[in-house]
């Protein structure tokens, strides 16, 4: 057949919708979008016939086509995943899990209207953080508090709150990057401060901060370096040194303590991190930190400090435009009532069972998944485990690294990036990381070994 006689074979939608095995496919979703669906598959086969390829037009196979097409349209893009990559608290993979009580309240928010902005004892408009403010205020000890959409935008509107138009000064050891777009120029630049950079790399003083004061000075900027660590010949001032100056000029100090930790997480073996407390009892007008990171909620920026300057950041109208829904609320309030109970925080937010989980556990769930992989591949892959390290992620705790068991695969025809991509097929996808001439997958944030032995075959 020439391609022309080709192309007229293509039959006509109208014809196909008349079918008896379209019948069911245009009940189970709609005429029309089967139509458009049809259309489309034959502008495809069109092209495809132009180039010589040839194409099974038969009813048979148009209906399957179709049907694969509907079916792969209705299915969600958002998909769960089990996280055996080593990386707990994950930002591609969507950060902190959420305690059970945290998706209850989300539940319940979606699920109704909520006093969200209303005061049920007055009967009156009421206010968004009135969920939230006090039980922060209690965890932290700050004077009030209030939240935003995540940790950057809560470092934007502090800064454009506190020191618009005027200058900001901050250390060079601190101009971190965090995940390609929260760079601390960028965020001055977009909050309309100037940033005055002082000291060097890997020093800044007292005096060097001290220096650059002058009548344009609106903050005084302390970061927390999140994701890399100076070492070596490095001085870096402190909190309190840079309190006393903030205070004996009245100007406000800010600092961004990234994850930030509600509670002293030492006491389970894993030191490092910032506490939120401890930062405001030092001396920190104001704190900014994420509630899915270490906080283990979900995405928000949680800031808190003194009662003046919150206030200022509420009439800012970037509030507005960076205040988060009733979803949030929800999740975080319920969240923050965890923290009420400190010895059973281990057990509820995920973030910190999976951090502070025993080795013999993680061990344990590492040799059932070894078991039933080798089940599976047969003799076709080597599995071993081996000692390791998980991360915290997320910039939470820097160079902080949690003992693991690794669960290494190393396959006799596949390589290591193409058994990646098997485990990334199944459903639910298992992320696992790539290293060298292996597969590894690690257990410590996966709850059940069930979820790290894929249903595919190899
Ligand atoms: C993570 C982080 C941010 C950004 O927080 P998001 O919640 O991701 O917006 C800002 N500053 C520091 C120091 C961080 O670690």
């Amino acid at each position: 057949m020439t391609i022309k006689a080709k192309l007229k074979a293509i039959p006509s939608v109208e014809k196909i919708l008349l079918q008896p095995l379209f019948e069911p496919i245009i009940q189970d979703s709609s005429r029309e979008r089967v139509a458009l669906t049809l259309r489309d598959f034959f502008d495809i086969c069109r092209t495809s016939i132009k180039n010589d390829i040839t194409i099974d037009l038969s009813i048979e196979a148009i209906s399957s086509e179709i049907k694969k097409i509907i079916r792969k349209e209705d299915s969600p893009s958002l998909k769960r995943v089990i996280n055996a990559s080593g990386t707990i608290i994950h930002t591609n993979l969507g950060r902190s899990i959420l305690p059970d009580k945290a998706i209850k309240a989300i539940n319940l928010a979606a699920s109704g209207a909520v006093n969200l902005e209303y005061d049920i004892e007055r009967g009156k408009r009421g206010e968004r953080d009135s969920h939230i403010e006090n039980l922060i205020c209690r965890l932290t000890g700050a004077e009030a508090a209030t939240v935003v959409n995540n940790n950057a935008a809560a470092v934007l509107i502090t800064l454009n709150s506190l020191s618009k138009k005027k200058e900001v000064i901050v250390s060079r050891g601190e101009l971190v990057e965090i995940g390609g777009s929260f760079r601390i120029p960028d965020i001055m630049k977009s909050s309309n401060c100037k940033m005055i950079e002082v000291g060097t790399t890997n020093r800044t003083r007292l005096s060097d901060y001290e220096k650059a004061i002058s009548n344009k000075t609106g903050a005084l900027l302390k970061v927390h370096t999140s994701n890399y660590k100076i070492e070596g010949f490095t001085e870096i001032t402190s909190l309190k040194d840079l309190s006393s100056l903030s205070m004996r000029l009245a100007i406000p100090l800010i600092e961004d303590l990234g994850s930030g930790a509600m509670i002293d997480l030492s006491t389970y073996g894993i030191p490092g991190e910032p506490l939120i407390k401890e930062r405001l009892m030092t001396g920190a007008d104001i704190v900014t930190f994420s509630g899915d990171k270490l906080l283990g909620g979900p995405q928000c920026g949680i800031i808190a400090g003194k009662k003046e300057l919150i206030k200022k950041i509420n009439r800012n109208p970037l509030k507005r435009a960076l205040r988060v829904d009733k979803l949030t609320i929800a999740a975080l309030e319920a969240l923050l009532m965890l923290y009420l109970n400190k010895d059973t925080l281990k057990e509820n937010i995920p973030s910190i069972r999976y951090m502070t989980r025993s080795e013999d556990e993680v061990m344990t769930i590492a040799e059932k998944t070894a078991h039933s992989l080798k089940k599976i591949f047969n003799e076709k892959a080597i599995i071993s485990l081996e000692k390791g390290y998980s991360e915290p992620g997320s910039g939470a705790l820097p160079g902080q690294k949690i003992p693991t068991t690794l669960i290494i695969i190393k396959h006799k025809n596949l390589s290591p990036s193409s058994l990646a991509k098997k485990f990334r097929k199944n459903n639910p996808s298992i992320i696992g990381r790539v290293q060298k001439d292996s597969f590894i997958l690690d257990p410590r944030s996966v709850d059940s070994f069930k979820d790290l032995v894929p249903s595919i075959s190899f």
